[in-house]
């Protein structure tokens, strides 16, 4: 039987969005600031209500809502047979960072979602963009292809011949964490020194260097040789790590997004295709590296897809009507 309304939750580090859809559209999308403080259950507890939230400025009852599908930063684990967060952003217990208010080392999330919706599918972020993007975006007919966030941290949404890799708790994609640099100045949220995310991300390129990402880049951007140099240097490791998934996957093509990317795509292109691209040709040549095409709202749309009956794909291809949505902060 057809669900008649889907319900998305797309849970961040700094904020999380709830959207309710049905067959013609996404029909209402509610977002607040993750709650960093509590129970290890608050964060599933204010998906619950932002759900109801989003419910509500749809004009329908949460009970009408029959499946969820659900984008989350990760990594994830299982404890009785349930997905669970174990993320250095959001559990205080996990990390030395000090700006986090709670001791969290597990956050149960699939537990308390399913108390309230019958059909629940959780993926990892990246995972999410990559199924929105195969279905609705820039990665259509795209069978080895990869979805590559680069923002305040860096993630991976993987697809070999046609099938998206999931992993064994689903947290397939976290290349981000591959080992780079003997640098022991660069800390990456999850206690690695010198992987990639520690080396490029929007948070630790700013941790690294005293200023913002955004301050670094325009100075580039003006020409500023010292931030030019941060840039590049980023920028290659980064092309390093594609170039190392494009020979363990014999990938396609790269997908890219992110607001780091978004931002400053024809910064940083030419520098990550001769980083890669001048290596080993048997297993390089014809790769591209292309923008991903659903922006901001690519979570959202990704989680809504992994609950979608087939037969609405058609007319959401069509008709794109995510692109009229309109958002409502909840303070
Ligand atoms: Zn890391």
């Amino acid at each position: 039987m057809d669900a008649v309304f889907l319900g998305a939750l797309d849970i961040g580090g700094s904020k999380i969005a709830a959207t309710i859809a049905n067959r013609s559209g996404p029909l209402a999308r509610v977002t607040q600031a993750t709650i960093k403080s509590g129970t290890p259950d608050a964060i599933a507890r204010q998906c619950l209500q932002l759900l109801a939230l989003a419910c509500e400025r749809a004009g329908i009852a949460p009970n009408e809502v029959s499946s969820l599908g659900v984008s989350s930063c990760g990594p994830f684990a299982v404890q009785d047979q349930a997905l669970g967060l174990v993320a250095p952003n959001l559990c205080g217990g996990l990390t030395d960072s000090v700006d986090l208010p709670n001791d969290w080392t597990y956050i149960p999330l699939e537990t308390i979602l399913r108390t309230r919706y019958a059909q629940v599918a959780i993926e990892n972020d990246c995972i999410a963009a990559l199924t929105a993007e195969r279905h609705f975006g820039a990665a259509q007919n795209q069978d080895n292809c990869v979805y590559v966030t680069w923002s305040t941290g860096i993630g991976f949404g993987l697809c070999v011949d046609g099938h998206i890799l999931r992993g064994k708790h689903g947290n397939a994609g976290h290349a981000g964490h591959m080992l780079l640099s003997a640098s022991e100045d660069a800390l990456c949220g999850c206690g690695n020194r010198g992987d990639l995310e520690a080396l490029v991300s929007g948070r630790n390129l700013g941790n690294q260097h005293g200023q913002s990402a955004a301050d670094i880049f325009s100075a580039a951007h003006a020409g500023e040789a010292r931030a030019l140099a941060i840039v590049h240097e980023a920028a290659r490791w980064f092309g390093r790590g594609l170039y190392n998934l494009a020979t363990t996957l014999d990938t396609q093509c790269f997908l890219l997004g992110g607001s780091v990317w978004r931002h400053h795509a024809d910064l940083l292109t030419p520098i990550i295709e001769a980083e890669m691209m001048s290596r080993f040709p048997a297993l390089i040549a014809g790769i591209t590296i292309r923008s991903a095409a659903l922006d901001e709202l690519v979570a959202d749309i990704g989680a809504l897809a992994l609950v979608m009956p087939q037969e609405w794909m058609a007319d959401w291809r069509l008709h794109s009507p995510w692109l009229n949505l309109q958002t409502h902060p909840v303070v």
